[in-house]
């Protein structure tokens, strides 16, 4: 089984989450891209806004053309878990889930933010040795320290790490809360559906 994990806060998802597991799908066609919203990130604070609940379903709304294909879900094992999200205690999960064996036997897709902070994650030697990192530009100029990361984990963890071919697409969650706030227009960078359940459910226009 080749199994990839998309681990977010997706509070909300926008365009950039959605093309970063789009090319992940086409350039590594795994079995099952699991997207997966964390309960408790563990990089960030909690607000009201960051419900779990309503990141799922988000979530689902924001990446259903993708899992139209039968490769993709969107993944409730970490709200389910509850508590704080740690990676290592997913991707062990998931080899028992899966019946996975031996090294890096996780695709582990990540965007670079996350990538350069993975040293400092709960038993990153856990994280290394059962996934292979997958990493995605967010931003121009991002390519030297990711370089120097990727030396650095592969001399130390004997990590397995790939860029993902993609140009940045330079946008997260804190600008469209940002602009949502300011009653500025996201509709470029938000999909649709998620838009109007982030209107429904008034999310994201307080402070
Ligand atoms: P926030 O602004 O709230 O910190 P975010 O936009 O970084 O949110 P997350 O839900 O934290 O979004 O990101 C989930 C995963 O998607 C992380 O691995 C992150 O690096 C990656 N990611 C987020 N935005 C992009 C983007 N524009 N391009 C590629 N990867 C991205």
């Amino acid at each position: 089984m080749k199994i990839g994990l998309y681990g977010g806060t997706f509070s909300p998802p926008h365009i950039g989450h959605y093309r970063a597991a789009a090319s992940f799908l086409a350039e590594y066609e795994p079995d099952l891209l699991l997207i997966m919203p964390t309960y408790v990130p563990p990089h960030k604070s909690s607000s009201p806004y960051d419900d779990p609940r309503h990141r799922y379903e988000m979530a689902r709304l924001a990446f259903e053309p993708l899992c139209r294909g039968g490769h993709a879900e969107v993944s409730a094992l970490e709200l389910e878990r509850g508590g704080i999200s740690y990676t290592a205690d997913t991707l062990r999960e998931l080899y028992g889930l899966y019946g996975l064996s031996g090294e890096h036997g996780v695709y582990l897709l990540m965007g670079t933010d996350m990538f350069v902070s993975l040293d400092r994650w709960r038993e990153p030697e856990t994280v290394f040795s059962l996934s292979h990192i997958v990493y995605a530009s967010r931003e121009e100029g991002d390519g030297g320290i990711c370089a120097e990361k990727r030396a650095q984990y592969e001399k130390e963890y004997g990590a397995a790490v790939d860029r993902l071919p993609i140009s940045p697409l330079e946008m997260s969650s804190t600008e469209v809360r940002e602009a949502i706030r300011r009653g500025d227009r996201v509709e470029d960078i938000v999909s649709p559906p998620v838009l109007e359940y982030i209107k429904k459910a008034g999310l994201y226009s307080h402070d």
